[in-house]
């Protein structure tokens, strides 16, 4: 059985509709990857999981339950763990108070979070405002893992990042796939996304139109759904 399952998906902002049939899966300890060029519906989706848009039609199943409709804090409380675009934090809270109150018991701890992101030990005391872009980002990821969620999901988390610490990242999320995380991530760079998704599936305005192991998304579906 899946982790989240969801089946033809249909979501609207008001009159306008913005999902016209996502179907999409992650099974536990999978790393999947959702992708589509700029405004195909990846936010959305994400959304829609979370609760924060409620769907029109069609069935999101996470850990066995039917969370479409339920209250965002309640899926949360199911175990989805969101790092959101733009990686927001508490700004005056410290390192260590933002971790921490976001701390619910499990594997991941504060002692686990800064192994994983050393720099957030070096930063502990330092306001979250005072962070360069990079460790802001290494908060978020921080932040949701203190959670521990069952799925954590990755909006854009390398976006607009140096391209060191975008290494950091990218190895960062090597090392919690091989801890057995399950990860939905949405990214542009390819060449980081494709070597560590064990699926990916591709969004055209607002409907999956491809799904399959990376080695399948040839450079002619890259160029067709994803190139610019
Ligand atoms: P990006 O990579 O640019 O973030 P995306 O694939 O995440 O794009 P979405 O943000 O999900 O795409 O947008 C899907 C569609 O829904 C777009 O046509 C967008 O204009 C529309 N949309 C997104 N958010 C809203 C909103 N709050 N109100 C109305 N329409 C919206």
């Amino acid at each position: 059985m899946s982790l989240l399952d969801i089946k033809s998906l249909e979501t609207f902002y008001g009159a306008s509709q913005a999902l016209f049939g996502v179907s999409l899966d992650v099974g536990e300890g999978e790393v999947v990857a959702l992708m589509g060029r700029n405004g195909m519906g990846k936010t959305t989706t994400i959304n829609s999981i979370l609760g924060l848009v409620r769907p029109r039609s069609g069935a999101i199943d996470f850990a066995g339950r039917k969370v479409a409709g339920l209250r965002p804090y309640r899926i949360a409380r199911l175990g989805v763990g969101l790092v959101p675009e733009g990686r927001r934090c508490f700004p005056n809270l410290t390192v260590h108070e933002n971790l921490i109150a976001a701390a619910r018991g499990g594997e991941w701890t504060l002692s686990r979070v800064i192994d994983l992101f050393p720099r957030l030990g070096e930063r502990r005391d330092q306001y979250a405002n005072t962070l360069s872009g990079g460790e802001q980002q290494m908060l978020a990821i921080g932040r949701a893992l203190m959670t521990n969620p069952r799925l954590l999901i990755l909006d854009e988390a390398t976006e607009g990042l140096a391209p060191v610490i975008r290494q950091d990242i990218w190895a960062a999320i090597r090392t919690l796939k091989a801890a057995g995380q399950s990860i939905l991530v949405v990214d542009k760079t390819l060449s980081e996304l494709l070597p560590v998704a064990d699926r990916c599936f591709v969004l055209e305005k607002g409907a999956t139109v491809f799904q399959g192991a990376p080695g399948e998304l040839t450079a002619e579906l890259q160029d067709r759904y994803l190139g610019v």
